[in-house]
């Protein structure tokens, strides 16, 4: 047996060159607070990061298993180095589920959400990623095996633009094979009754170009309220979308409750945590897919039980983002169907960063993704080739 004998944490910042995202490009959780004294206010502040945390946990013979976090990466750090690391240092990575009880319950004052299971999230991805070094098996071997040949994914990107570039996107990855998409909508309550047509414009020429035999998601990340969803639901019921994602803030449950009573199935959880956070949703049929984020939620100790729940009650878990941690979770788990996938892309709001970072993701081909059964551990390393790009802080 190997002990756990040092935890690490990495910062990476981005100072490499960004694309500026154009105005309205997603609504977001700030968007209805009003301007007030001509701050200047950026309204896209809280959605870009160009931050990213890696966790890494060293066993004694010399194993190293990859963590990450992309929340408040300066905080994850300071809370991974001066709480959580002393809890695991000394502790077989086998015992995950102790681990993470102890993590979880140790930390229980100040921990259990946000940034605190953002941190534990980090440590338990590098321990699963040790136990399958260790073990020679790829991560979704321990967690299940295969149960598909390969996992289908979305394409994830088409933030609200002018409607020609909106199109030409939607085509490209529609020739690419893709036959799931998913966009964003620009505009929200303060926009009023003109965002409202902007909004429905964009949907449309969307499902114009990939037709109603493929599947649309609708992305609001919390822009929106449940007075200005139910104005619009609506009118987007003739496009027929797959899911409307996160109509209101993640707090708000007897919004979502509300809301997903009515005609178009509501996704929601990626700013969820726990498996108790997630029993509150499904008891209040606050969402028809659940969409927990492996580096937020708990990391792959509690998005296994998270899988459990969820197919208990027969709402499918297709997790936020793509990136490995994910992938693994969804290739072992019947009642994941498939998975988010963001194109490989120039740094802009910050989930870009996972390529610049990380090697080893697997790239989408026609609409599917592979994972190796030989590779052991998550089966990505750290990147070189972007590393001066990126200031590192220790
Ligand atoms: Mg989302």
């Amino acid at each position: 047996m190997t002990k756990i004998k040092e935890v690490r944490t990495k910062l990476y910042e981005w100072t490499g060159p960004v694309v500026p995202p154009q105005a309205n490009f997603c609504t977001n959780a700030s968007d209805p607070l009003p301007e007030m004294g001509g701050s200047g206010r950026d309204n896209m502040g809280s959605f870009r990061f160009h931050q990213w945390l890696v966790c890494e946990v060293e066993t004694e013979d010399g194993t190293v298993g990859l963590g990450n976090a992309a929340l408040c990466p300066p905080l994850i750090k300071e809370t991974i180095d001066r709480y959580l690391a002393p809890l695991v240092v000394g502790h077989d990575p086998f015992d995950n589920a102790y681990l993470w009880e102890k993590m979880y319950r140790i930390t229980h004052a100040w921990g259990r959400r946000g940034v605190g299971m953002t941190a534990i999230s980090a440590v338990d991805i590098a321990i699963w990623d040790v136990m399958g070094k260790l073990a020679g098996k790829p991560v979704f071997k321990l967690l299940g095996g295969r149960t598909k040949d390969a996992i289908p994914c979305y394409y994830s990107k088409l933030y609200a633009d002018d409607i020609d570039a909106m199109q030409k996107e939607a085509q490209q990855w529609l020739d690419n094979g893709f036959t799931m998409f998913k966009s964003r909508f620009g505009y929200g309550p303060k926009d009023g009754t003109r965002g409202v047509m902007e909004n429905l414009k964009r949907v449309e020429a969307v499902r114009e170009v990939v037709g109603y035999e493929c599947d649309l998601m609708l992305e609001a990340y919390m822009g929106w309220n449940v007075d200005y969803a139910k104005r619009i639901i609506p009118k987007l019921q003739k496009f027929e979308p797959r899911w409307l994602e996160e109509p209101v803030i993640a707090d708000d449950i007897a919004g979502y409750s509300e809301l997903n009573s009515g005609p178009i199935p509501i996704s929601g959880g990626e700013h969820e945590f726990s498996l108790l956070g997630f029993k509150q949703l499904l008891e209040a049929k606050a969402v028809s897919v659940i969409q927990y984020d492996t580096n937020r939620v708990g990391g792959i100790t509690a998005a296994q039980k998270i899988n459990a729940l969820a197919e208990s009650y027969q709402v499918p878990v297709i997790p936020h983002a793509g990136q490995m941690h994910n992938y693994h979770l969804t290739m072992a788990n019947f009642n994941c169907p498939m998975s988010e996938w963001f194109p490989v892309y120039d740094v802009e709001i910050g989930n870009e960063l996972f390529y610049y970072i990380f090697k080893g993701d697997p790239e989408a081909q026609n609409g599917f993704l592979q994972l190796d059964d030989n590779l052991p551990g998550l089966g990505i390393e750290l990147d070189t080739e972007h590393l001066h790009n990126f200031k590192v802080v220790q």
